[in-house]
């Protein structure tokens, strides 16, 4: 008999692309984040201007 967990695994790289359930950051609403990066859920990008929120960058450095 093995005495494992065999539940979650201990190590788990950070190169592989899994759903998990993450906090949205607009509305604070649990959603599964399709990558590492998706904080945002399906809801709240759906809506315009969920962007505004969010610091963009310039487009374009011609400012004087
Ligand atoms: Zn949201």
């Amino acid at each position: 008999m093995s005495a494992e967990p065999a539940s979650d695994d201990p190590v788990t790289p950070t190169a592989v692309h899994v759903a998990k359930p993450r906090q949205c950051l607009r509305c604070g609403t649990p959603f599964s984040s399709s990558w590492a990066g998706e904080r945002i859920c399906g809801r709240c990008k759906g809506s315009s201007g969920w962007r505004q929120g969010v610091p963009a960058e310039p487009a374009n450095g011609t400012r004087r």
